[in-house]
């Protein structure tokens, strides 16, 4: 547990039980003894068909967590409640998601259900985002923003103000100064009174990896200068009261309150310069960048860590606003956030499998092998072998390696110009590998093939080297005896994982039980969990090498000690639905081929001795070959 470090970057919601297994604590700080859930005992009910409610789903697997969600929400909520009753601040905080951190539907369902008590809203930065924004804030608290962000033409603009005409308490956020013209004149056509935010580019500058759209040549928002056109426009139209919010973002994973209260304090500014010059303020909008602790280390140095809590979090933003604004006699802000990363990354989980491990090297060490490989050798060759011998008999282990290692390069040169055999080079390796096995000197790093694609499931990882923790979900009570890198099914080199959180390059991983694939045994089930991976990952992935997402569970603690309910169940795409992603039509495919079986079946029963049995068979093989075919296309693509 504590190789793992799980109690560092899993508290409250994951530990470890006495069987060894990781258990699950959907309400967080607040789960009792009894309400805990082995995580091993949901992804076998998922899993075999055979078990009581069993739903045979293929791994990979997301088990989504809907309690954890709602604790991270109140937990976030309770946090800024009490930095603002704590400190005096006058006004509410009212937070939005954004839905590019997590665009499922019954995870953005959920967000709104849950965060509806506190008017919990939502932000989106495109036209499908705001589409499904609107219709579930339908369902939600009429005073939940909609803060509608990204870069927007006369659709978007047109569809932002309809949810206005809808009475959603709609935001258009500019984040170009072109946009206020089309706001202007589509408003007025459509007779509805916008309220309208401006993002704001900081000259605060966060330099981490996730901090490159801050500061003055960020990609987006308005400058000073834009952001005093757009006052004098409006002031121009007579629509200066429309100027509501005001909008930041610094950029994700903030490592620190030091720069956090840096930027909200410059943003605070802003702020009331804008309630100077007669705009209708009314919210301050901070972003994201909540960030989360990925590795448990609570360091600001990392892009994978942060040196905060939440509630260090939320008394930072309230104390550097309430202290400008009450310099400037500034009537306290509705404060906003848009925390994705920190509300939806640990409700999910991605299970996946080790369905095989690379096979040791068994040192070839007959001794009718090595006698021929001596007779092979040069004259130097020799040499190096009595060397080696001589050094193993006086126990000189670094003598044994160094010679051991130049009769293999000597070796090498031997084969390349024709005067070696492939078995002598064999038993070269062999007898290195037994050496370094005898001295110790090796722990070999194996390799463990996982069922999932790394392209599809953990898209940072690939894309930009973000580590997240990743964990066998059971045995965790057995010292694991090796390590190794994870290698995914995919047909492309990039689909490897040998990077783990501590900047380890391998994984300390137990043996497959029944030995590994190749050795002759059937590989025991080894399941391993990526955590705290609720936020982009999702989204980002695509069909690479046409291997589709992961069957997906949503599972919530139930009545009596340690159960759970699989409240929804959905199997990951077949091969049919990826190729018709990359428009294919898997039913067209299907009949080719099904033409071609019997035209190739039919040939050969028909070349027989017109004997009717093997036509009979012909038959029963086509309609075989057709099923097997048509089942081809429902299985998941591993
Ligand atoms: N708001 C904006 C404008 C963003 O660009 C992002 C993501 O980078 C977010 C909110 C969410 O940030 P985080 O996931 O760090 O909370």
């Amino acid at each position: 547990e504590s190789l793992y470090k799980i109690d560092a970057w899993g508290a409250p919601y994951f530990t470890v039980n006495s069987s060894g297994n990781i258990t699950l604590r959907p309400y967080g700080q607040s789960t009792l003894a009894h309400q805990e859930i082995d995580l091993l005992k949901i992804v076998k009910k998922v899993s075999d068909p055979k078990s009581t409610g069993g739903l045979g789903l293929q791994l990979p697997l997301i088990v989504r967590l809907p309690d954890v969600l709602k604790d991270r929400l109140e937990s976030l909520q309770s946090a800024f409640d009490f930095a603002i009753q704590s400190q005096g601040y006058e006004a509410r905080y009212q937070g939005v998601f954004p839905v590019k951190c997590n665009q499922d539907r019954f995870v953005v369902e959920d967000i709104v259900k849950f965060g509806s008590p506190f008017r919990f809203g939502l932000e989106a930065g495109s036209k499908p985002e705001l589409l499904l924004a609107m219709s579930c804030l339908c369902k939600g608290n009429p005073e939940a923003l909609l803060v509608c962000n990204g870069f927007k033409d006369v659709e978007y603009i047109s569809l932002a103000l309809l949810a206005r005409k809808l009475a959603l308490n709609t935001v258009i956020v500019l984040e170009q100064e072109e946009e206020l013209d089309l706001v202007i004149d589509i408003s007025k056509k459509l007779c509805v009174q916008p309220v309208i935010g401006v993002r704001a580019k900081l000259r605060t500058r966060h330099s981490g990896h996730f901090g490159s759209t801050s500061g003055e040549k960020g990609k987006f928002g308005l400058t000073t200068i834009q952001i005093l056109r757009v006052v004098k426009k409006l002031e121009q139209a007579g629509m200066l009261d429309c100027f509501q919010l005001l909008h930041f973002h610094i950029g994700s994973q903030i490592p620190t309150t030091a720069l956090l209260s840096d930027g909200v304090g410059e943003a605070a500014q802003i702020y009331c310069e804008l309630v100077r010059l007669g705009a209708n303020m009314q919210v301050i909008d901070i972003g994201g960048g909540l960030g989360i602790d990925y590795d448990g280390s609570k360091s600001a140095d990392s892009d994978i860590s942060v040196a905060y809590s939440l509630d260090e979090y939320a008394s930072a933003v309230v104390q550097a606003i309430r202290y400008v604004c009450d310099r400037k006699n500034v009537k306290h802000p509705v404060l906003c956030s848009e925390s994705g990363r920190a509300i939806v990354s640990h409700h999910s989980i991605l299970i996946f499998e080790a369905v095989s491990a690379s096979v040791p090297n068994t040192p070839a060490m007959n001794p009718l092998g090595l006698q021929y490989l001596v007779e092979g050798l040069t004259e130097d060759g020799r040499s190096d072998y009595a060397k080696l011998t001589a050094a193993a008999m006086s126990g000189e282990f670094e003598t044994c390696l160094f010679y051991a290692d130049q009769l293999k390069q000597r070796c090498i040169e031997q084969f390349k110009d024709g005067s070696l055999g492939i078995e002598q080079l064999a038993t070269v390796d062999g007898l290195c590998d037994f050496v370094a096995k005898e001295i110790g000197a090796t722990n070999p790093v194996r390799t463990y093939h996982v069922n999932l694609s790394i392209f599809t499931s953990i898209p940072d990882f690939w894309g930009i080297g973000q580590l997240f923790p990743i964990v066998p979900i059971h045995r965790l009570g057995e010292r694991p005896a090796v390590k190794g890198i994870l290698s995914d099914l995919t047909c492309d080199s990039d689909g490897k994982i040998d990077k783990f959180i501590g900047g380890d390059s391998c994984l300390p991983l137990h043996e497959l039980e029944g030995g590994v694939s190749g050795g002759g045994g059937v590989p025991g089930r080894y399941y391993l969990g990526m955590f705290l991976g609720g936020a982009y990952e999702e989204a980002l992935g695509g069909v690479h090498n046409l291997f589709g997402g992961p069957s997906v569970v949503r599972v919530a603690q139930s009545d009596g000690p340690h159960s759970f309910a699989v409240t929804r169940a959905m199997p990951g795409p077949s091969c049919g639905d990826v190729l018709r992603v990359m428009q294919h039509e898997p039913e067209l495919m299907f009949e080719t081929l099904k033409h071609r079986a019997e035209e190739y079946c039919g040939q050969e029963n028909g070349n027989g001795d017109g004997d009717t049995d093997d036509d009979d068979h012909g038959m029963a093989d086509n309609s075989a070959l057709a099923s097997s075919l048509a089942q081809s296309f429902h299985n998941m693509p591993y």
